[in-house]
């Protein structure tokens, strides 16, 4: 029987709080308790917010918790070819396009067409969909702007990727902790609309980078906050696409702040760091969060 595989994937761009304490703990408990493997990964492909301090603070929080997790760590940063094949494979069968819109751009197209009446669809974050415009930008015009240089992002052409995966998509999510019992969720990446994959500096975005190391790690079951529970649909898709084995998922719910809003990296009170040297014990910290 193949073991079953956990991962904690947090991203050094700032503190641990009491809600990756939650995300890594239940992934340590659903991991000794199926006799499982449970891995860690280092999401560091923002090279521009993470820095090795947080990736360090991140260690010595986990090792305080008593998380314990197979070496060797996976650091993304180390991976960018791998991410970059898997570009390379969505550029050469066309469901990605170079993106040359700027957010003002972005911000000022939407305006226009919303003052001339038009509902602009947003995705489940708030954010509105990328215009179509740049998918129908002849070759030519395309290889022109790149070769000049120009800044831009490529993006999902994610109307022809669900025309690519040819049939609805839907992932397995576990109802409860115990990971007992699971249901089918009808996977809705068009609510996203044509979401960044890669960029021109970093062949790649969290999505896509994502995927590709669940499938690489052999992720069997994913355990991450609720506030990814609809990213899962645009992961599914790139998973059919691409080819990549699919996991099955539990989004657990999230540890509030005292004014019932999600953690955030920059609250510094509900930070491990802080909590433990104002004395907090790991014990207390598990209590805090629910178990
Ligand atoms: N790196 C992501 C984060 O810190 C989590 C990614 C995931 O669990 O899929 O929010």
């Amino acid at each position: 029987m193949t073991l079953l595989t956990f991962r904690f994937a947090p991203s050094p761009n700032g503190e641990l709080h009491l809600g990756h304490a939650y995300s890594a703990l239940l992934n340590q408990k659903l991991a000794k308790a199926t006799a499982g493997r449970l891995l860690l990964r280092i999401e560091d492909i923002d090279t521009t917010r993470c820095t090795p301090e947080f990736e360090a603070g991140i260690f010595r929080d986990l090792r305080w918790l008593g998380l314990d997790w197979e070496e060797p760590v996976r650091r993304q940063s180390e991976h960018f070819d791998v991410y970059e094949a898997a570009l390379d494979r969505l550029i050469r069968e066309e469901l990605v396009y170079p993106a040359f819109m700027s957010r003002g751009d972005i911000r000022a197209f939407i305006a226009d067409s919303e003052k001339r009446g038009r509902h602009w669809p947003r995705d489940p974050d708030g954010v509105p969909h990328y215009p179509a415009q740049d998918k129908a930008l002849p070759i030519k015009e395309r290889k022109r702007r790149i070769a000049d240089n120009a800044p831009f992002a490529w993006r999902l052409d994610v109307e022809a990727a669900v025309a690519r995966a040819g049939k609805p998509l839907a992932w397995a999510e576990f109802t409860d902790e115990t990971l007992g019992a699971m249901r089918p969720v009808e996977a809705r990446p068009r609510d996203w609309g044509d979401v960044i994959v890669a960029r021109r500096e970093i062949p790649t975005s969290y999505h896509l980078a994502v995927v590709v190391d669940d499938a690489l790690q052999g992720i069997s079951r994913v355990v991450r906050g609720q506030d990814l529970f609809s990213a899962t649909g645009v992961q599914r898709l790139l998973q059919e696409v691409l080819g990549l084995p699919q996991s099955s998922y539990f989004h657990h719910r999230l540890i509030l702040g005292p004014d019932g809003r999600k953690l955030s990296k920059s609250l510094g009170d509900s930070g491990l760091a802080a909590l433990r040297e104002a004395g907090v014990q790991p014990n207390e910290i598990s209590r805090l969060v629910g178990f």
